[in-house]
């Protein structure tokens, strides 16, 4: 895997940057350090010296709100002026023939072009669009008055222009394209631009609008020969610069009578308004002065004046780009291909078109692709993914904003993205993978300062876990031993979360604490909300929240609270009726809070003190909401909880297209079952493997991680002195019920517990770390899932014991659990 240009020319490896790729990294984009990043297609990154020189620019000059006769106003609008021009010039694009407008982005630049065609005339216009269309392009058939066509192949569209010459149609019409596919790279010909106006000269009604976004980013857009550039041309500024987040259109001055026609006007786009008579108004006489409404972006604006400068200093050319990352592209689309498994199955599915070839400029730096198992089952997409966060790889993975070139390259028909759609499939979502096949793609896409060491990194990554070696040999617990060897275990210690997505209380030693239906007394009993969104806090996004620290206290009946080290402490009653024992009042009118994507009603504390008090600690507005008593419709959802550990998918809240159903247990809001059970023994074992699994790219061996990681409910140890051998971790695998304490209250297994990367969250100083995660993906990993620990929840008969009437229960530390095992 090693080696620098190792029997590869590496003549195209930045060369014309000012300097090698790594001292530029180093000193420009300090924030890149231990991270690979992969998204340049998502946005590419700013450089230091970019930031430091429009700070400048902002700080030595006044600028004020352009078009006015003030020195300041003078100042912007001629910097807006001249690097208008300066734009035009990167894309070749002579000011004569061309006019650059300035928009959010390219999305904005792509609507403004449907505005235009609305516009044009009163029977309206017809929309062509290729397959590759991001949705931004395709967004435009919805104003298209006349229709529209999706164009699935080259073919097709080769074959509509060629009738173009003989056709009747006397409206109207335009064709757009990506000049390249944001998903996976592949270009397309940019002289259909010139072929579509040749052979329509005679009407001279049809008009192209290419999508450059994704092209421009890596790549030199020449414009110079305007007879065979399209007419509209959107992208967008912080894909190729990484900032300022500023988009343009550039428009070919032949199509100005067209966009004379669009109706809207606003703020300096007018000469002159009648408002009371007759309403009557005369447009400004240039193309960008009649698309630019209301004030431009202006510090924007100048901010690319430092962008386009700061990258010619360091890359020298767009083409310097492009063969640079073309470069790169190779190396991990081929390392990608290359990947087998022990028995000779591909890792990697790769989505490149077979019309595309990195040589001859017909593909991209972007790199999409799936990846399978050594069977040949496909790994979801989201797993790598996490997977991939917790080594600080940035990649990307879905549907990418681009429907079409999803669904060709996947082979999804329309019918069958509805029947997902109806199965709950949704934008950004964990259903990666449906009737057996992905819905979506990983992507990695690269940029003028990705480097060798970043695809090095990422292929071994793919290589470290996803390339088997060998057969599986994930020790399973064998039947034989099970049957022989009933280990004896007991309750090593007792945990409940209080706050959801915080701290854990430890049950003290010697107290009996109730459990009931729901789980442990006190369990997932408040949570945080954010105070804009109504949304339920997680510790994946907010790592702090680990340090939040509840503690019940049963005899004053409050809950208290500290954050971190720090010496505040929070008070809130036990008891609902007290509404204002410390500091607390309980809000009365229920606030609808969204838990984990469903819709849940808590009751939020109005107190300032109490929002104050978390939202100084995370650095984030929020406020605490109690869950209200009448828990019983929320109900374990096994179908639900297969979605894995989302923080958005909290299996049981209130399934709306469910009735609920009694047998099973209901819960709070723990994610997926009342109860979580793990083993010391599974957490020894897996602390060996952490310890003694190599490490690729690591010097350092990685640290044991606690068992309080795994935010159980109970952790079970073995009674090891009974027993002549060793301990047997991961049998808990093989429960099917328990019963503990002398009581022998009977609990139901519900199956293992879905492991996502909060287990990465320090729970004693709230930093992400690389492990467990990145070991259980090794060690842990059953169809697909990475599992760790058991859900179960208090037997149904349990609780209805003898008499018929609801029972208390209650657990200890230091309880006999005793396991039945799968017969
Ligand atoms: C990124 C992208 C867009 C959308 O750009 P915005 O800046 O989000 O408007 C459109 N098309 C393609 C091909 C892109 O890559």
């Amino acid at each position: 895997m090693e080696g620098k240009g190792k029997g590869e020319s590496r003549a195209e490896y930045c060369t014309g940057y000012s300097e090698d790729v790594d001292v530029i990294r180093e000193r420009e984009y300090p924030f890149l350090k231990d991270t690979t990043y992969l998204d340049h297609a998502g946005t590419t990154l700013y450089a230091k010296s970019l930031i430091d020189s429009f700070a400048r620019d902002l700080t030595s000059n006044l600028f004020g709100n352009p078009h006015s006769r003030s020195s300041s106003s003078q100042l912007s609008t001629q910097r807006v002026d001249d690097i208008r021009l300066r734009a035009l010039r990167f894309f070749n694009a002579d000011p004569e023939e061309f006019d650059l407008v300035f928009v959010a982005n390219a999305t904005a630049a792509i609507k403004l072009v449907g505005d235009v065609f609305r516009d044009s005339s009163s029977q309206g216009f017809w929309y062509g669009h290729f397959i590759d269309a991001h949705t931004s392009l395709v967004g435009v058939r919805e104003l298209a008055k006349l229709g529209h066509r999706c164009f699935a192949t080259r073919d097709e569209v080769e074959g509509w222009i060629s009738k173009l010459d003989t056709d009747l149609a006397n409206f109207p019409r335009v064709f757009a394209y990506p000049a390249q596919s944001n998903i996976n790279g592949r270009r397309s010909p940019l002289q259909w631009c010139k072929k579509i106006r040749d052979k329509s000269s005679g009407k001279r009604n049809v008009y192209t609008l290419l999508d450059a976004a994704s092209f421009v980013s890596t790549s030199p857009l020449d414009l110079s020969d305007a007879s065979a550039a399209p007419d509209f041309t959107a992208l967008s500024f912080y894909k190729i610069f990484g900032f300022p987040d500023l988009g343009a259109l550039i428009v070919r001055k032949s199509a100005a009578a067209i966009v004379e026609k669009r109706k809207f006007f606003g703020g300096g786009t007018v000469e002159m308004v009648l408002t009371q008579e007759t309403p009557w108004h005369a447009k400004k006489s240039t193309i960008h002065e009649q698309l630019e409404d209301g004030t431009l972006p202006f510090h924007n604006i100048i901010a690319l004046d430092s962008a386009l400068s700061t990258h010619e200093r360091l890359f020298g050319s767009m083409s310097n780009v492009s063969s640079h990352t073309r470069y790169l592209a190779k190396r991990l689309h081929s390392r990608l291909t290359a990947m087998t498994h022990f028995n000779g199955e591909k890792v990697c599915q790769l989505y490149m078109s077979p019309e595309s070839n990195f040589d001859d400029f017909t593909q991209g730096p972007i790199v999409a692709f799936n990846i399978r198992n050594s069977s040949g089952a496909w790994i979801a997409k989201s797993e790598v993914e996490r997977l991939a966060n917790v080594k600080n790889i940035q990649i990307r993975s879905g549907s990418h904003c681009n429907p079409g070139g999803t669904a060709t390259n996947l082979g999804w028909t329309g019918s069958d993205l509805l029947r997902n759609y109806a199965a709950g499939l949704r934008c950004g979502d964990d259903h990666d993978v449906m009737d057996g096949r992905p819905t979506g793609m990983l992507r990695a896409s690269l940029g003028a300062i990705t480097n060798i060491r970043d695809i090095d990194v990422f292929t071994s990554f793919i290589d470290e876990f996803y390339v088997e070696k060998a057969p599986s040999a994930i020790p399973l617990v064998s039947q034989v031993e099970v049957v022989s060897q009933q280990p004896s275990f007991y309750v090593e210690s007792l945990s409940v979360y209080p706050i959801k997505s915080c701290g854990a209380f430890k049950i003290p030693e010697g107290q009996r604490w109730e459990i009931k239906r729901e789980g442990l007394a006190w369990d997932r009993e408040w949570c945080l909300i954010h105070q804009g969104t109504g949304a339920a806090l997680s510790m994946k996004k907010y790592p702090r929240m680990a340090l939040i620290r509840p503690v019940i206290d049963l005899d004053r009946g409050v809950l208290r609270i500290t954050c971190g080290s720090e010496s505040q402490e929070l008070e809130i009653s036990l008891r609902r009726e007290i509404t204002n024992l410390v500091t607390t009042s309980l809000c009365q009118s229920a606030k609808s809070s969204s838990v984990c994507g469903d819709r849940v009603v808590v009751q939020a504390y109005t107190a300032p003190t109490v929002a104050s008090f978390f939202s100084n600690f995370l650095g984030v507005p929020c406020s605490l909401a109690r869950f209200p008593p009448q828990i019983s419709t929320r109900i374990s959802n096994p179908a639900r909880s297969s979605r894995g550990n989302r923080s958005t998918s909290m299996p049981g809240s209130f399934p709306e297209d469910l009735s609920p159903i009694p047998e099973q247990p209901p819960i709070l809001l723990s994610n997926e079952s009342p109860i979580l059970l793990i083993s010391r023994s599974s957490v020894n074992r897996l602390n060996e493997n952490i310890k003694y699994n190599p490490r690729p790219n690591h010097n350092t061996t990685a640290r044991a991680v606690e068992a309080d990681v795994f935010r159980a409910n109970i952790v079970v140890a073995e009674n090891l002195h009974q027993l002549a051998n060793a301990e047997r971790p991961y049998i808990e695998d093989t429960w099917e019920s328990f019963s503990v304490g002398p009581e022998q209250l009977n609990f139901d297994v519900l199956g293992s517990c879905q492991r996502c990367q909060m287990v990465c969250i320090d729970p004693f100083t709230g930093i992400r770390r690389e492990e467990p995660f990145s070991t259980l993906a090794k060690t842990r990993k059953f169809n697909s899932k990475i599992v760790f620990g058991r859900h179960a929840s208090i037997s149904r008969m349990e609780l209805l014991r003898d008499s018929g009437i609801p029972k208390s229960c209650t657990v200890m530390v230091g309880d006999v659990v005793t396991p039945s095992h799968v017969s």
